[in-house]
């Protein structure tokens, strides 16, 4: 009944959703409870009594591991399964052997393979960068593969060497400077993996009428992998979006069979009918160019490890490392977990200063998933006002002239009031 489901490859939203959250550990008990007091209030506001979240809370973490014994329940798995939708605090990583980082277990049972940040400034957040406001884009991470996925071997080991006389033998590598004292690691890219991350994201771009994606990659020096990225996001963005898009392997296309300046024509027409423009860039250029003409890129797909590096770039470009908000989702079926990026901040837990509105934004992206653009905006309205007032928790009053700190319980009321 309350549950969202997947019809047509869109959420269907009940007017009473249950969303499984996890509090989180350290900070989480303060942010969790601010982050959906704003929510909930936001919600009320924009639909007057018809739409309610239901908030179904499930354990991981430490207060799993107390309460359970296990610090990841199978319940709390089932859950996120059958409602689809949820939103996660900051997990501790548990130290000791054999216990997987808790993020990455709900990231790989639930295949999510979109690591979704969207990065824009709020007037008022104090940042490193003279034109702040220019910075407006959509980070597209791919989730699952890349050298991140973890196959690794130790130097030393005898998998090490294992590896390294199948390379020698049977491969015919003869490039590894030093072959007795490295370790090894594999960089997996695939088709599928890029086409459905490349698709999630000019989906994304299309729905949203915003101007390009750009796909962002090395593919100068690791041609199979990241080259491979760049080619299959290109063939699929014709196969797929054709008569939607225009892309920059299309213009290199009439550039050599009819000159540059047929290809700049065609460039500007396609600009001029509305067509999403999916071009690409090498990452090192692409870091370079955030901070010389970030107006010129949207939306971003990337592969793991750059995506990692461009994230973290672009919310300290905005000022906003401690309030940037993300989301891990599969959009073949629907699973989404939205969650604050930053840590359990076990330095600050319990002192009623924490800034929940990395919690709170993610909060956002939820209610866009949802289709309740009201609220999500309503709640994006009011932090605006906030920081404008240059009122905001301590993290980032610090930096601002006239600041006036609020505690985080401060911070909530102050933006239920701006709502
Ligand atoms: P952290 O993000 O918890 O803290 C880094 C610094 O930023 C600290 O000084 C902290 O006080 C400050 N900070 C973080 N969030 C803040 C907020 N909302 N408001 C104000 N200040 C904030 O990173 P850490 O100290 O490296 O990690 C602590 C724990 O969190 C570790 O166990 C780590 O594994 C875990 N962690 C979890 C996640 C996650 O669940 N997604 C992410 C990162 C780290």
């Amino acid at each position: 009944m309350n549950k969202i489901t997947l019809v047509d490859g869109k959420p269907s939203v009940p007017e009473r959703p249950v969303i499984p959250f996890i509090e989180g550990d350290g900070v989480g008990a303060e942010i969790t409870p601010a982050a959906q007091a704003v929510i909930d209030a936001a919600v009320e506001k924009s639909y007057g009594g018809k739409r309610k979240i239901e908030w179904k809370e499930v354990l991981a973490g430490e207060k799993a591991f107390r309460r359970t014994g296990s610090w990841l329940p199978e319940e709390t798995m089932d859950a996120f399964r059958e409602y689809l939708v949820g939103i996660k605090g900051p997990l501790t990583t548990p130290v000791g052997g054999g216990i997987r980082s808790l993020n990455v277990a709900l990231r790989q049972e639930l295949d999510l393979y979109v690591c979704l940040r969207p990065v824009r400034w709020y007037k008022g957040v104090v940042s490193p960068v003279k034109e702040p406001q220019k910075v407006n884009m959509h980070i597209f991470r791919e989730n699952t593969e890349d050298i991140y996925a973890g196959i690794e071997w130790r130097q030393g080991t005898p998998e090490a060497r294992k590896v390294l006389d199948f390379l020698r033998n049977e491969m015919g590598v003869k490039k590894i400077r030093f072959p007795e004292t490295s370790s090894f690691g594999v960089k997996p890219v695939s088709v599928e993996g890029t086409e459905r991350l490349v698709r999630a994201a000019i989906e994304y771009a299309l729905e949203r009428g915003l101007p390009s994606v750009t796909l962002v990659h090395k593919g100068n020096i690791m041609k199979f992998t990241e080259g491979g990225f760049k080619l299959w996001g290109y063939g699929l963005a014709e196969r797929e979006f054709g008569d939607r898009t225009f892309t920059m392997m299309q213009y290199d296309r009439i550039r050599q069979e009819a000159g540059a300046e047929s290809a700049d024509r065609a460039l500007e027409e396609a600009k001029q009918a509305g067509k999403l423009i999916v071009k690409d860039v090498i990452a090192d250029a692409f870091l370079q160019n955030t901070l010389l003409i970030p107006e010129e890129y949207s939306v971003i797909a990337t592969l793991n490890l750059n995506g990692d590096y461009i994230s973290d770039q672009l919310a300290a470009m905005v000022g906003g490392i401690g309030i940037a908000p993300g989301a891990n989702i599969n959009y073949r079926t629907g699973h989404a977990i939205f969650e604050a990026t930053h840590g359990t901040a076990p330095n600050i837990a319990g002192k009623n200063i924490v800034n929940p509105s990395s919690l709170l934004l993610s909060g956002v992206m939820m209610l866009d998933y949802l289709g309740w653009h009201e609220a999500a905006k309503a709640i994006e309205k009011a932090m605006e006002k906030t920081f404008a007032d240059h009122a905001a928790t301590i993290d980032l009053a610090r930096f601002m002239d006239d600041a006036v700190s609020l505690s985080t319980t401060e911070f909530r009321d102050r933006l239920i009031n701006n709502l």
